[in-house]
C-alpha cells in the first residue's frame, strides 16, 4: 500500500483512469502514511471524513467516464487557504478556531477537479519565514538529514509542511504560496518541484494576505509534470480578486516536449554572490551545461539592481503586511485576550495582538508601520517601490534582448538545521530568499526544480526564471533540466 504514496500526479492519474487503483485506496494510503509521520509536523489539522468523502465522489466520477486530471488525486493544502469548515489558521495563535464560512478560489478548483484533500500543512506563521520555525504549531522537519546525523533540518519556508508532506510521499503534491520564495526555497531544500506563478495567475481570494502585491500561490510536487497538471487546475480568472489575469488557461502538460532547441538562457552575473559555497556555484554550471547540452544558447545577462531586491522586499512586504494584520484585532476572527476589569478597546487591541501574533509577525508589523509612518514614507516605502520598478526593467531589458529563461541557484545554501539560526541576527534568515525575491517583485514566474546532491547527500536546486504569462515555456525548460539532472534520490526514512 506505501508504495502508491510515491506515484506521482501523472502515474495516478493514468492508473486511476485505466483503473488499476482507486481513489479510496490511493487515499487511505495517504492517510496511513501521514498518522505514521507526526515526527515530520507537516499535517497540522488531518482531514480523514473529508478526503474519504472526496475520494468516493472521485472515483464515482471517474466509473462515469468525467475524469478531469486531478480527479481522485489526494493533496495536502497549506493553512494558509481558507477551507471552508477546517481550521485555517495561517499557523498562528491570533486565528485560533477560525474555521471559515468558504472556500478559496484555489482550493475550491482544485475540488471542481476532483481532487482529494487530506488536510492542511504546516507553515511559517503569516507565510513570515524561511525555516518553518515560526509556526504556532511548532516546526515542520524536513524528511533529509546529513548522512547518518540525527540532527533535524528545516524544510524551508514558508511552506515548510508543504515541502515536507511531498518529499516524505505523504501525498501526492501540495498547494503552496511564494511571497518572497516561500515555494521555491522550500522545494530545494527537500529535493521537489515548485512554481510560483506570474502574479495574477491563480486567484488570491481566500488566501490569507501577507503581502498583497507578491502573493501567489502554486504547486508544489515530484515532478515537473506534476507541477504543470497542478498549476493548470489551480489557476484561471477570478472576477473575485481584481489581480486576477482574464487570460486563458493553457494546457501546461501538452507544452512539455523536453525540446528547448534554439532557447536562450540568460546566466545573470549579479548572482554570483561572495560566499557562495561552491557546490552551488558547480551545481549551476552543471545545470548550465546541462541547458547548453540540450540546445539551449547560453549568454552571460546583468540584471544591475540585484543587490538592492532584498532591502526593497523587506521594505515592501513588512509595509503591505502591517496593513492586511491590521484586521486581527480580537473582534472580527480567532483568538481574544481576556481582559481586566476596566480594559478598554485599546486594551483589547494590544493584548490580543501581543498574544495572538509571534515575534517574527510583530517584527514585520513594527517595521511596516514604521516605513509607512509620515516622515519615513519617501525615505523608505516611496524608494523601495522605485527600485521595484527598475528590478522589474532589469528583466524586461533581458527578455527583450531575446532571453527566454534565466537561470540561478535556488537557494544559497542546502537545508541548515532548525535552530541553527535562533541566536541569529534575522537578516541571516532573510538572506535565504536572495535569489528568489527579485522574481516576486518582479511579478514574473519562477520554479524550482532538484538538481543534484550536497557533499552530505542534502538535495540541491535551480531556479529557472521565466517571462511573464509564459509558465508553459518555463515547464518545458525545467522539465528538460530535470530529465538531464536526472535526480531520484529520495530521503531515507527515519520518521
Ligand atoms: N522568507 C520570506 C519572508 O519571510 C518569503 C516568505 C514567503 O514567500 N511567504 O518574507
Amino acid at each position: 500500500m506505501s508504495e502508491l504514496t510515491k506515484l506521482t500526479v501523472a502515474a495516478a492519474r493514468d492508473a486511476l483512469r485505466a483503473g488499476e487503483v482507486s481513489s479510496v485506496e490511493l487515499t487511505e494510503a495517504c492517510l496511513s502514511a501521514i498518522e505514521g509521520a507526526d515526527a515530520l509536523g507537516a499535517f497540522v489539522h488531518k482531514t480523514p471524513e473529508i478526503a474519504r468523502a472526496q475520494a468516493a465522489a472521485a472515483d464515482a466520477r471517474i466509473k462515469a467516464g468525467d475524469a478531469p486530471k486531478m480527479c481522485g488525486i489526494p493533496m495536502g493544502i497549506k493553512d494558509l487557504f481558507c477551507t471552508k469548515g477546517v481550521p485555517s489558521q495561517a499557523a498562528s495563535r491570533i486565528l485560533k478556531g477560525f474555521r471559515p464560512e468558504y472556500e478559496s478560489t484555489v482550493s475550491q478548483k482544485l475540488f471542481d477537479a476532483g481532487t482529494v484533500m487530506l488536510g492542511k500543512l504546516n507553515m511559517d506563521e503569516f507565510a513570515m519565514g524561511s525555516s518553518n520555525e515560526t509556526s504556532c504549531y511548532g516546526n515542520a522537519v524536513n524528511p533529509w538529514r546529513r548522512g547518518n546525523d540525527e540532527a533535524a533540518l528545516t524544510p524551508g519556508g514558508s511552506s515548510g509542511g508543504s515541502a515536507s508532506a511531498v518529499a516524505a510521499d505523504l501525498c501526492l503534491a501540495a498547494t503552496g504560496t511564494d511571497t518572497g520564495g516561500s515555494i521555491r526555497q522550500p522545494a530545494a531544500f527537500t529535493g521537489i518541484t515548485g512554481i510560483k506563478p506570474t502574479y495574477g495567475r491563480c486567484s488570491r481570494w481566500g488566501i490569507v494576505a501577507f503581502a498583497s502585491s507578491l502573493d501567489q500561490a502554486g504547486p508544489m510536487t515530484k515532478s515537473v509534470r506534476d507541477a504543470a497538471i497542478v498549476l493548470e487546475a489551480m489557476c484561471g480568472h477570478d472576477p473575485k480578486d481584481s489581480t486576477s489575469a482574464d487570460l486563458p488557461v493553457p494546457d501546461f502538460e501538452a507544452m512539455l516536449t523536453g525540446d528547448i532547441k534554439g532557447k536562450t538562457i540568460g546566466i545573470p552575473q549579479e548572482y554570483r554572490m561572495n560566499g557562495m559555497p561552491e557546490e552551488i556555484e558547480a551545481l549551476w554550471a552543471d545545470g548550465t551545461a546541462m541547458l547548453k547540452d540540450a540546445g539551449a544558447r547560453i549568454v552571460d545577462i546583468s540584471l544591475p539592481h540585484t543587490k538592492y531586491a532584498l532591502p526593497a522586499y523587506y521594505v515592501i512586504a513588512p509595509a503591505e503586511a502591517s496593513s492586511n494584520l491590521a484586521r486581527y484585532d480580537g473582534v472580527r476572527y480567532g483568538h481574544r485576550a481576556k481582559l481586566a476589569q476596566g480594559d478598554g478597546i485599546t486594551e483589547m487591541y494590544e493584548k490580543t495582538r501581543a498574544e495572538g501574533f509571534g515575534h517574527e509577525v510583530q517584527r514585520r508589523v513594527m517595521v511596516g508601520t514604521y516605513v509607512l509612518s509620515a516622515g519615513f514614507y519617501d525615505a523608505y516605502y516611496n524608494r523601495a517601490r522605485k527600485v521595484r520598478t527598475l528590478i522589474k526593467k532589469d528583466f524586461e531589458d533581458v527578455f527583450a534582448q531575446g532571453v527566454d529563461a534565466i537561470l540561478t541557484p535556488a537557494t544559497p545554501s542546502a537545508a541548515f538545521g532548525l535552530d541553527e539560526m535562533s541566536d541569529a541576527d534575522p537578516v541571516q534568515m532573510y538572506l535565504n530568499d536572495v535569489f528568489t525575491v527579485t522574481v516576486n517583485l518582479a511579478g514574473l514566474p519562477g520554479i524550482a526544480v532538484p538538481a543534484g546532491l550536497d557533499k552530505q547527500g542534502l538535495p540541491l536546486g535551480l531556479q529557472l526564471i521565466g517571462r511573464p504569462w509564459e509558465e508553459g515555456d518555463l515547464l518545458n525548460i525545467a522539465y528538460a533540466l530535470e530529465e538531464a539532472a536526472g535526480f531520484v534520490a529520495k530521503p531515507a526514512k527515519w520518521w
